[in-house]
């Protein structure tokens, strides 16, 4: 838990969201800003600012939130969907807790 961190607050439940499924280590949420019909962002519980700051002992996390995304976006009605993880500031990074984005339905993004 980081004190002035959006994502643990939506965590811990000091600020609402759409919650699509939680469970003891994530939590997903639609996005309040959303850049396809369907966008939702997969969290770990657990603060960890970055992919870049992540350790080995987050492997399972990191594969556990992975997995999460093709059953969340089919439970979404999602036939296919994009992935993405910004890293940095340079990587367009704006919220400080990773996080993983799923998009689907009329998504306008680069192909890469
Ligand atoms: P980033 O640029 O860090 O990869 O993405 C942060 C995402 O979080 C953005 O798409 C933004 O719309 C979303 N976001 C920021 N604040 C909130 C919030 O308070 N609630 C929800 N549901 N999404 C948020
Ligand atoms: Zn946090």
């Amino acid at each position: 838990m980081s004190a002035d961190c959006i994502f643990c607050k939506i965590v811990n439940g000091t600020i609402p969201s759409k919650k699509i499924y939680e469970d003891d280590d994530v939590i997903a949420f639609n996005d309040i800003n959303p850049s396809a019909k369907v966008h939702f962002l997969i969290v770990p519980k657990v603060h960890i600012d970055s992919l870049a700051t992540c350790e080995p002992q987050h492997q399972s996390l990191l594969g556990k939130m992975l997995l999460l995304a093709p059953k969340l976006a089919n439970e979404q009605g999602l036939a296919g969907f994009k992935t993405l993880i910004n890293t940095g500031v340079d990587g367009g990074q704006e919220v400080f807790h990773i996080h993983l984005h799923v998009l689907g339905g009329g998504i306008k993004l680069p192909k890469a």
